[in-house]
């Protein structure tokens, strides 16, 4: 059997021949298809405005900045994330307030009000592998306390908070369609609101600020960037989001799979997942007991070796040395514990059960070994 990634993209025929077709037309970059794409966002969320963007890394940047995030702000968010949640305010000057996170890897709702300051400008949560945290209880924290509630959705398109998809609950949600998240378009992000205001000076950033006047006239009203999609990922991101729910199905069928093979496993355990709610199946995490956390690495060397391609999501973010020079030593309990003990599975829409067997199998015939060095 070929090496099983933990997640990988899917690309059809459709997915091909759209990007031909963009080839041979006279635009490449930033336009109709790039519109067609936004449009599509905003139909299977049910927000007003999508703004896309060349990755969820400027994305975030342009939702951070249109939020007037800035030096002196406090922005509370979860160290079991991506580096670019927390990089790019504090790229705008504004400082990390991790909050600690609950055992499926989600922000502790409970533990944000007392790290809220006079400082805190916004509440930065990650749907962690598409599992949707506590948003109701998260937006009457930020309303009580006038905060901003910006999503970094980047693992959850596709997953649902009792029927309602995460893409139109907060002021503003990001997603990523880099090459493994939800759907892809190689590179690209998104910026979904529904506040109009945010939507113009977002179209507004991603584009150098400027703004297209008669014949050649043109003025540029605030500084910008260039963080335009091209046209060939949009028509990407218009056939797959097409499949989105299709994919989900495949990955839930894997999660299931796993779900029931997993159930009485001793040595480790995998996350809950809540009733009235869909999740995206981003990643499939397992995390392993307490007892043998300090055989992970060979755990994982051994999974990999066997052609598993396993992962780990995430090095808390605050373990990175730039932020240990910038802000200095900093530990959480659970997040630090969660780190050493999650291990990402392959679980993507390209898997068959058959594989999911030879995963399962795997990892029971690895971990079990070290069930019996303890005892010897
Ligand atoms: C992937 C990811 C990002 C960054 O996305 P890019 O599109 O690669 O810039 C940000 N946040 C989270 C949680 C991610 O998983």
């Amino acid at each position: 059997m070929s090496r099983l990634d933990y997640s990988t993209q899917l690309i059809e025929q459709d997915d091909i021949d759209g990007v031909i077709e963009v080839l041979k037309s006279p635009y490449l970059t930033q336009g109709k298809k790039v519109e067609e794409f936004e449009v599509a966002l905003c139909k299977y969320t049910g927000v007003k405005h999508a703004i896309t963007f060349n990755s969820a890394t400027s994305a975030l940047f342009g939702a951070y900045s249109v939020a007037c995030i800035g030096p002196d702000d406090e922005i509370i968010t979860t160290p079991i994330s991506f580096v670019s949640t927390s990089n790019m305010f504090v790229e705008l000057g504004a400082k990390p307030v991790w909050c600690d996170v609950k055992i499926d890897g989600n922000i502790d709702e409970v533990a944000i009000e007392k790290l809220i300051t006079s400082k805190t400008k916004a509440i930065v949560p990650v749907h962690f592998a598409g599992k949707a945290v506590e948003l109701e209880k998260i937006h009457k924290l930020a309303k009580k306390h006038n905060l901003l509630v910006i999503e970094d959705a980047a693992h959850a398109l596709g997953s649902s908070v009792s029927d309602k998809k995460i893409g139109s609950l907060s002021d503003m949600t990001i997603f990523s369609f880099h090459a493994i998240k939800p759907i892809t378009t190689s590179e690209g992000g998104a910026v979904l609101t529904n506040n109009d205001e945010y939507a113009k000076k977002l179209r507004l950033i991603r584009s150098h600020g400027m703004v297209k006047k008669e014949l050649w006239h043109s003025d540029m009203l605030t500084l910008g960037y260039n963080f335009r999609m091209t046209e060939i990922a949009a028509s990407l991101g218009i056939t797959q989001i097409k499949k989105l729910d299709r994919f989900i199905q495949a990955r839930h069928k894997i999660a299931l799979y796993y779900n029931e093979r997993f159930k009485d496993a001793s040595l480790f355990h995998v996350i809950k997942q809540k009733e009235q709610s869909v999740t995206s199946h981003h990643l499939y995490p397992i995390l392993l007991d307490s007892k043998i956390h300090p055989f992970k690495e060979s755990i994982f060397k051994e999974l990999q070796d066997r052609g598993i391609g396993v992962q780990v999501h995430y090095k808390p973010i605050y373990k990175n040395s730039f932020y240990k020079e910038t802000f200095g030593d900093f530990s959480l309990a659970t997040a630090d514990n969660f780190y050493n003990s999650e291990i990402s599975i392959p679980c993507h829409q390209k898997m068959s059960l058959e594989e999911a067997k030879f995963v399962a199998d795997t990892i029971f015939e690895i971990i079990n070994k070290y069930k019996e060095q303890k005892k010897s």
